[in-house]
């Protein structure tokens, strides 16, 4: 059907003069990093656009979320409620930060976390929960908040996929005590590589920064134990130049979602999630659940059908976490049955701003074709 394959998302970038633009006064002044004049707007012009009160700039997201949960000094062996349905950040920077993570199972219409199922897994180590706004739907944030408010827990979200979303008005990156935002090249808004941390509290700003930056305070006096973690000023200029296109591109994505939903919609045995009530959304996947018995297909069958013919959809999120090789007969994933199951009949189809909507119709055939 096409010479070139389709893949499932194709990076944002900006028309290449209006990048050499944006560099040319890196080129002048030879600062490349280390809170440069590019790095200190995009972070000021990206707390605008999220509706966030604080945020903080990294060189990516993994780093974002494990700084994070660095920066509020939990103890060792604390334990962490989050959801095995995600990408494998999530739990390695739990891990990573010498906490436990403890798997709660996730709903059926949106595929984030169970928020009605997460006081059942709180014990007297629970210091956390750690949700994940899945292909940016939003949690349940208000019955989090509740459970968090009753058992004194911090709420970190991974909001690596909802750049931009906003319930009722505010920035999705305002609930919890922090949102790791992603900036990577195959997320709606990229910086190349890049993310944000998302926070309330003015007060965790210089932790933050501090770890992020080897725990520097002046020349002469390193103040705690730190990393590397900091946005360079090239990533920076991308954010900006990309930032100036971002609503045209999840307009351009809208089309994409509408086309998606006029083909496949009312299929029997092709779950797709409805738009959220409430919620400004970024279209930032388009994930269906396949129902075998009912559909006459399977998820891998359609997948290998779909690359047959050059298009490269992703099972995502597929494995589930708690089958990684490396977290193997650590955790048991009958616990987590829906989280399984989805992750077992779930693909996530092309999903890009520029991908035709000629394109689209010819991968919802393929997939209707039985
Ligand atoms: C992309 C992603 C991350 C990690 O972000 P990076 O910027 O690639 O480090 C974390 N969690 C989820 C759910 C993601 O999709």
């Amino acid at each position: 059907m096409n010479e070139k394959p389709v893949l499932v998302t194709q990076s944002s970038m900006p028309p290449i003069e209006e990048y050499i633009e944006e560099i040319r006064g890196v080129f002048d002044s030879k600062w490349l990093t280390n809170n440069g004049e590019k790095h200190q707007l995009l972070e000021s012009l990206l707390r605008d656009y999220l509706k966030v009160p604080e945020l903080s700039l990294f060189a990516n997201g993994h780093l974002a979320l494990y700084i994070a949960l660095e920066a509020f000094g939990f103890p060792e062996g604390g334990e962490v409620i989050t959801t095995p349905y995600s990408f494998a950040s999530t739990t390695h920077a739990i891990v990573q930060s010498g906490l436990k993570p403890v798997f709660c199972d996730i709903e059926m219409e949106n595929y984030t976390i169970d928020a009605s199922k997460i006081e059942e897994l709180i014990t007297d180590k629970t210091v956390a929960i750690v949700p994940v706004h899945v292909y940016g739907h939003i949690c349940d944030v208000e019955e989090i908040e509740e459970v968090a408010k009753r058992h004194k827990l911090k709420v970190i979200y991974d909001a690596a996929h909802a750049f931009g979303v906003e319930y009722k008005g505010i920035g999705v990156g305002s609930f919890g005590d922090a949102s790791m935002f992603s900036f990577h090249a195959t997320k709606v808004y990229n910086t190349i590589e890049g993310g944000g941390l998302a926070y309330r509290d003015f007060a965790l700003r210089k932790k933050v920064e501090l770890l992020k930056n080897f725990g520097i305070t002046s020349p002469e006096n390193v103040e705690s134990v730190g990393m590397n973690a900091k946005m360079n000023e090239f990533s920076a200029a991308m954010g900006i130049c990309n930032l100036r296109h971002i609503d045209d591109e999840i307009a351009k994505r809208k089309l994409v979602y509408n086309r998606y939903m006029e083909r496949l919609s009312g299929i029997e045995g092709i779950k797709i999630s409805n738009l959220q009530e409430n919620v400004k959304p970024n279209y930032a996947y388009f994930p269906i659940v396949f129902d075998k018995d009912t559909f006459g297909k399977n998820r891998d069958q359609v997948f290998d059908e779909l690359e047959r013919c050059g298009i490269l959809a992703r099972k995502y999120f597929y494995p589930l976490i708690s089958e990684y090789e490396c977290y193997i007969g650590q955790f048991d994933v009958s616990r987590t049955p829906n989280a399984k199951y989805v992750s077992d009949n779930v693909l996530t189809l092309p999903m890009y701003a520029d991908l035709s909507l000629e394109t689209v119709d010819g991968i919802c055939n393929i997939i209707k074709t039985r």
